[in-house]
């Protein structure tokens, strides 16, 4: 472990008008609007640094799509949100079911 650590390695935030100053990241349109379906919630990063999901419709047009295409970025409408609102979110839409085919 060094002590040499650059300063732009401070994480990003957002205002949050619920949660105030917190981490940024990264959620799907679909995910961010009030629902009672569960969507599903995929993460794409494992660094907890860098926060981002989508719904199962995304993942099927990011398969689809087999990318980040301007197709798929129209369907995904992502926002930035903060790490509450996007843990929120997580336990809303994350698939309940463990047997599903
Ligand atoms: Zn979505
Ligand atoms: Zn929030």
């Amino acid at each position: 472990m060094t002590d040499d650590q650059e300063p732009a390695d401070e994480p990003i935030t957002i205002e949050c008008d619920t949660h105030g100053k917190r981490t940024t990241a990264v959620l799907c349109g679909h995910l961010i609007r009030p629902t009672d379906t569960v969507l599903g919630f995929v993460e794409n990063s494992s660094d907890p640094d860098d926060q981002q999901a989508w719904c199962d419709d995304c993942e099927r047009v990011f398969l689809r799509e087999d990318g980040k295409t301007g197709a798929f970025l129209a369907f995904n409408e992502a926002c930035v949100v903060c790490d509450r609102c996007y843990a929120r979110a997580k336990a809303l839409h994350s698939n309940q079911s463990s047997g599903a085919n």
